[in-house]
């Protein structure tokens, strides 16, 4: 895995900064969080500590989970409800208090692949639905489905047909 350790240095960093204090389940949590390339539900993050020898419950497992969106430190896949670590939290450019700021995912519907885009002209779209419908918005999701480049390649296309 290419962000070995730096994810899990960054999120504790982070929860630290907020005045939560670093304990085992957390530090577990974020540190499984940051092995995987792929969305997880809190049952499969509690499966996998288990099978390390590590025993949290589900329910601080959810717990933690929802201080970490809090803290825009993990996303949710909005069709699975599955949580993925932030891919971007850690890059200069990245500006969350920033009103225009967003990430959001491209997810791979054949290998469950997901990598994660600023979409900095959003605000703009937002503002104009906005304005059109009389609506505040306060928040808004947005997730693009598709193909990531290796299960989009011809090469792989071929080899899967086979
Ligand atoms: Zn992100
Ligand atoms: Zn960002
Ligand atoms: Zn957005
Ligand atoms: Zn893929």
């Amino acid at each position: 895995m290419s962000h070995t350790k730096k994810y899990t240095e960054v999120a504790l960093h982070a929860l630290k900064e907020k005045g939560y204090r670093i304990t085992k389940p957390r530090r577990l949590v974020v540190e499984m969080l940051n092995t995987s390339d792929i969305a997880l539900s809190a049952y499969e993050i509690r499966d996998r500590l288990e099978a390390e020898g590590e025993k949290v419950d589900k329910v601080s497992i959810y717990r933690i989970l929802e201080c970490l969106e809090e803290n825009h430190l993990i996303h949710r896949v909005l069709m699975t409800g599955k949580v993925r670590k932030c891919q971007l939290e850690d890059e200069d450019h990245c500006h969350l208090n920033q009103a225009d700021h967003c990430h959001h995912l491209l997810i791979c519907e054949q290998c469950g692949f997901i990598e994660e885009v600023h979409c900095p002209g959003m605000n703009r779209i937002v503002q104009q639905v906005a304005e059109d419908a009389q609506f505040t918005v306060k928040s808004h999701h947005l997730e693009f489905l598709g193909l990531c480049q290796k299960c989009n390649s011809p090469h792989h296309k071929k080899t899967a047909a086979n």
